[in-house]
């Protein structure tokens, strides 16, 4: 098991936040900072799930509202049921795959004048903004050439 410094931070924070270090908690965590795949509650279940066979996808998810609550992971709504995880807490972006739903960070400065601008034209107080990226990543290039 790799034990980062990241993990041992979050470690930290959750015993700050009142939060016990279970064994399942434990894997979750590393799970999420060793991926860096934006996995679902889901993924995660089944990456561990032989690990540990009495945890459900429901002691996933109520483990992932921990964290989030704790600010360690951010998670990403798109619409649907499957939310999807996120433990880089830096500001980035996401470029995701149209064809298997794969999300890649992608490091850009975040575009702050856009929401100065946004405000101006608009009289909104601009909190926030989102901004993704659509395309095919490399793996699914060879599978689906461009026609
Ligand atoms: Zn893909
Ligand atoms: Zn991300």
């Amino acid at each position: 098991m790799i034990m980062n410094s990241r993990l041992n931070v979050a470690v930290e924070k959750l015993k700050q936040n009142g939060v016990r270090m279970t064994p399942q908690r434990h894997a979750i965590l590393n799970f999420l900072f060793s991926s860096m795949s934006h996995p679902t509650a889901d993924e995660i279940y089944k990456a561990l799930e032989n690990n540990f066979p009495n945890m459900s996808v429901a002691t996933v998810y109520n483990n992932l509202r921990l964290f989030k609550d704790a600010g360690l992971v951010r998670e990403l709504t798109y619409g649907d049921a499957s939310s999807r995880f996120d433990a880089n807490m830096t500001e980035h972006y996401h470029v995701i795959c149209k064809k298997c739903g794969k999300i890649t960070d992608f490091d850009y400065p975040s575009l702050i004048d856009a929401e100065q601008e946004a405000s101006k034209n608009t009289g909104y107080r601009v909190e926030s903004h989102r901004m993704e990226f659509y395309g095919v990543c490399p793996g699914c290039q060879h599978e689906y050439p461009v026609n």
